[in-house]
């Protein structure tokens, strides 16, 4: 029997009384190994009541003192992410190194928002008119809510909540239901660091929470990320029940190489960024686009032998380069790109739909070889749509002009990279591209804790970016308060818009 993962309410585990359980896989095994509760609404307004009774107190907590709570999280991750990364690595399937990365990524935020401080110090204009002074202020929102996807189970939350907190807000996290389990440890972990009862709740479920979560009115913003077609569907929703939302959505990223880039380290790049973590990451780049075909030559000769020899296999072996898919849909969903893709007429140069373990421990793993597809064209579904797996598709362009042309018509903007040794074509392109997260010789540009995450297009939906600056602003309400002391009082009403004359 395996175990019933629970929730995380006002600082304790509680047992849901759901009877809408999903399974929780083991990607490289295929065993079950645990099951997770689809909250109700009920155990979802559970968790906002016991945020939003905790939510004055924190609020009060100085920002110095919370910050310092956040420093003593930042050890404890330190200490504790090997565990995290096996938790990750178990349920999500993608290689121990990796989801250690993963861990690390995340960590920066902590660091961030440890100078809550300091990013909370507002603005202040002396005589903005005659003895009147002006300040400014952000103050926290209240109970927001977070909603992730399966991909990044520990640094997405962490995109979120620990700017959320160090602003003085109550969180409830809603993790993906494929691999639930690392979200209770940092809620574990958040606990033992100091933060008190109710501020931070992990509730378990699908679209049940997810609506609960958008529709309560004590439920002052969401920040969601996943697919797109969710995105789309939790900033509608929630922004007509009045939430400030950021939902950041689906990508396609593109890799420009132009003729003069040093092709051995764009193949090196492509490699990590098309099949690290099977493809399943936002800012994956998932087309090459080379530039003319001599270029596209080239670099095949060099992709070609390396996607053939990726070591695949369980993410616990430290030998392995790809895991697992994280599900078996998921692995039918790719499979079936892979067929399309050979059906619309792309030249599939390695096929993974063939790939099998030969341990038996393995053979019921959802892994799936690299595929490499050339003579993509922008008309294919391969080429439109998002696989979110190791595979990557080659199209060709004769030309600067016509590569910038086809990543700014794709209805996706996440990231992009440039692969040159010129200056004026990285910059022409850092200018003229319409992505949100741009790369010249960085195959995977994630920005640092310390500038903000998004997309652009279909990638995000929403004014604000995560994490940064961005993050600090959407989890605050600005107040602006304009100030005269009884000296500078004139007698008299005046009925007229104040102005400066
Ligand atoms: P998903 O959209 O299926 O699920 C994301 C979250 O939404 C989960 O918590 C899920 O429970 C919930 N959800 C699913 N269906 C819902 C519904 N009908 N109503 C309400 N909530 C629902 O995404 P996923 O498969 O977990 O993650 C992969 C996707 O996330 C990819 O499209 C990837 O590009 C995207 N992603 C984007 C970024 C980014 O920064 N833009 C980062 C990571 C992942």
């Amino acid at each position: 029997m395996s175990e019933i993962l629970q929730h995380f309410i006002n600082g304790k585990l509680v047992e849901s009384r759901s009877d809408r359980l999903a399974d929780v896989f083991n990607p490289a095994t295929g065993v079950v190994k645990a099951k997770v509760p689809l909250g109700p609404k009920s155990e979802v307004e559970q968790a906002i009541a016991a945020a939003k009774a905790a939510f004055p107190a924190w609020a009060a907590v100085t920002p110095l003192r919370r910050s310092r709570i956040m420093y003593k999280f930042k050890s404890l991750l330190e200490a504790n992410a090997d565990r995290l990364a096996e938790i990750i690595t178990s349920e999500h399937g993608k290689v121990h190194g990796d989801a250690l990365g993963e861990v690390t990524r995340g960590l920066e935020v902590v660091e961030f928002a440890c100078g809550g401080p300091h990013l909370l110090k507002g603005e202040v204009a002396e005589n903005v008119g005659r003895n009147i002074d002006s300040h400014s202020l952000r103050q926290p929102l209240g109970v927001v809510a977070g909603v992730t996807p399966f991909n990044f189970p520990v640094m997405v939350p962490m995109w979120m909540f620990p700017v959320a907190l160090a602003c003085g807000n109550t969180f409830v996290l809603k993790p993906s239901e494929r691999d639930p389990s690392a979200s209770l440890v940092v809620a574990e972990l958040l606990k033992e660091a100091g933060l008190p009862d109710g501020v931070f709740n992990v509730v378990h479920g699908d679209k049940e929470a997810v609506d609960a979560l958008l529709t309560h009115s004590d439920v002052k913003a969401v920040s969601f990320v996943g697919s797109t077609p969710i995105a789309k569907y939790i900033y509608a929703t929630g922004a007509a029940h009045g939430k400030r939302v950021q939902a950041l959505g689906g990508a396609k990223n593109h890799m420009v190489i132009m003729p003069d880039a040093d092709i051995d380290k764009a193949a090196d790049a492509l490699m990590g960024a098309a099949y690290g973590s099977a493809g399943e990451r936002c800012m994956a780049i998932s087309v090459a686009v080379p530039v003319t075909d001599a270029v596209a030559d080239s670099l095949l000769e060099k992709l070609i032998p390396r996607v053939k020899s990726l070591k695949i296999g369980p993410g616990s072996d430290p030998a392995m380069e790809m895991g697992p898919l994280v599900t078996k849909p998921h692995l039918e969903r790719v499979r079936g790109y892979i067929d399309i893709g050979v059906d619309e007429g792309a030249k599939l140069l390695v096929d993974g739909r063939d790939f099998q373990m030969d341990q038996p421990d393995y053979a019921k793993g959802y892994f799936l070889g690299g595929s490499l597809f050339d003579h993509v064209t922008t008309a294919m579904r391969i080429y439109k749509e998002e696989i979110f797996g190791p595979v990557l598709s080659v199209v060709r362009s004769p030309d600067y002009e016509t590569a910038v042309q086809m990543v700014n018509e794709h209805e996706f903007g996440n990231g992009v990279a440039i692969f040159t040794r010129d200056g004026d074509s990285a910059r022409a392109f850092a200018a003229d591209i319409e992505v949100g997260m741009v790369g010249v010789n960085v195959p995977i540009p994630v920005p640092m804790a310390f500038h903000s995450f998004g997309g652009w297009k279909n990638s995000l939906f929403g004014d604000h970016h995560m994490h940064g600056p961005e993050g600090v602003r959407f989890y605050t309400k600005l107040k602006t308060i304009t100030t005269r002391w009884p000296t500078g009082i004139r007698s008299g009403a005046d009925f007229v818009m104040p102005t400066m004359k």
